[in-house]
């Protein structure tokens, strides 16, 4: 039976568009707002991998949400998400019609897009990523990896090659 992966297209928004504001410069303002503003995002931190320290933080980290990493400028930035619920998900398609009842599990919406990715979001490609110094961070956040932002081997900060 057929697994695929969809994506809610507004939560997805949420993330992208906070991302979007702070590659262009980063703010405690804009993180605190986007925490605010966007209903599935618990936490955000903001670090600085060069000098390993904390540039921006707001929210509350939950235990059961969803920990996405992003990185930026070339790998030196790290933007940690925790998300009450992935805006990827997976489903079970049997017949046609169970695409059509597919809703995002956080904002019931139906307006979901099906991922066409080559691997599975949960592949094994995670544990050769970079690992940052994050020894606060819990287990969770440390093993979880998000492929779509991949970083090339060149890109990487040199402490973590
Ligand atoms: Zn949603």
């Amino acid at each position: 039976m057929p697994l695929y992966e969809y994506e809610c297209i507004q939560c997805r928004n949420n993330v992208e568009d906070t991302l979007k504001q702070l590659r262009k410069g980063i703010t405690k303002k804009k993180v605190s707002d986007a925490v605010k503003k966007h209903d599935n995002i618990n936490h955000i931190g903001v670090f600085d991998l060069t000098s390993e320290s904390v540039l921006a933080e707001h929210g509350k980290r939950d235990k059961e949400g969803t920990d996405l990493d992003f990185f930026m400028n070339e790998g030196t930035i790290l933007v940690l998400f925790n998300l009450q619920k992935n805006f990827r998900f997976s489903e079970l398609i049997y017949e046609e019609e169970d695409e059509k009842k597919i809703k995002c599990p956080f904002c019931n919406t139906k307006k979901v897009e099906k991922v066409v990715s080559s691997f599975a979001f949960t592949s094994d490609l995670s544990t050769d990523m970079p690992k940052p110094d994050l020894s606060n961070l819990p287990p969770s956040v440390r093993n979880r990896t998000f492929i779509g932002d991949y970083i090339e081997e060149k890109d990487r900060p040199k402490k973590n090659r």
